[in-house]
């Protein structure tokens, strides 16, 4: 086969034009990480699933009073089994039971913003991965047990 000398100098052209953007591509910044080894900053702006703060006069325990409040506020109905209990010596119920249902959970944050003991927040979990429905039903007072003993 005999290559003509137009499209000896057309390809020719071509892969000194390809090998130009790998070559200026070398020279740039990395713009790419190497998950799972390497994980990346995350934002605080981030909105990951819905998670349980500390008490601010006991960091021992989680602040939800059991209200219900936000329960009541989300549109999704994503905030179930929210249950308490009264100890000896407060004022106030603790949590001893809340679902988070993050099949349906918008993110929309109406809970975080209605919960008058401000005890809500998003986390900035990103690695959400399950086989079934039933795997991202998140009992959020046991997280907040999990990462308490973490932390
Ligand atoms: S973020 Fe919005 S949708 Fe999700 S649980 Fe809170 S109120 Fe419901
Ligand atoms: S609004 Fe806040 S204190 Fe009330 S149940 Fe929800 S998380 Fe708990």
């Amino acid at each position: 086969m005999t290559v003509s000398p137009s499209s000896f100098i057309q390809g020719a052209g071509s892969l000194l034009a390809g090998l130009g953007v790998t070559i200026r591509a070398m020279f740039q910044p990395v713009v790419t990480s190497q998950y799972p080894r390497q994980l990346l900053n995350i934002s605080p702006r981030f909105r990951g699933h819905i998670k349980l703060l500390a008490s601010t006069e006991n960091p021992e325990k989680n602040g939800c009073i059991a209200c219900g409040i936000c329960a009541k506020n989300c549109p999704s109905g994503s905030i179930k089994n929210v249950e308490g209990e009264k100890r000896e010596g407060e004022k106030r119920k603790t949590a001893t039971s809340y679902t988070l249902d993050y099949t349906t959970c918008s993110q929309c944050g109406i809970c975080v913003e209605s919960c008058p003991s401000d005890c809500l927040a998003f986390s900035a979990d990103f690695n959400c991965a399950g086989y079934k429905r039933e795997d991202f039903y998140y009992e959020l007072v046991k997280e907040f047990e999990k990462r308490k003993k973490t932390s």
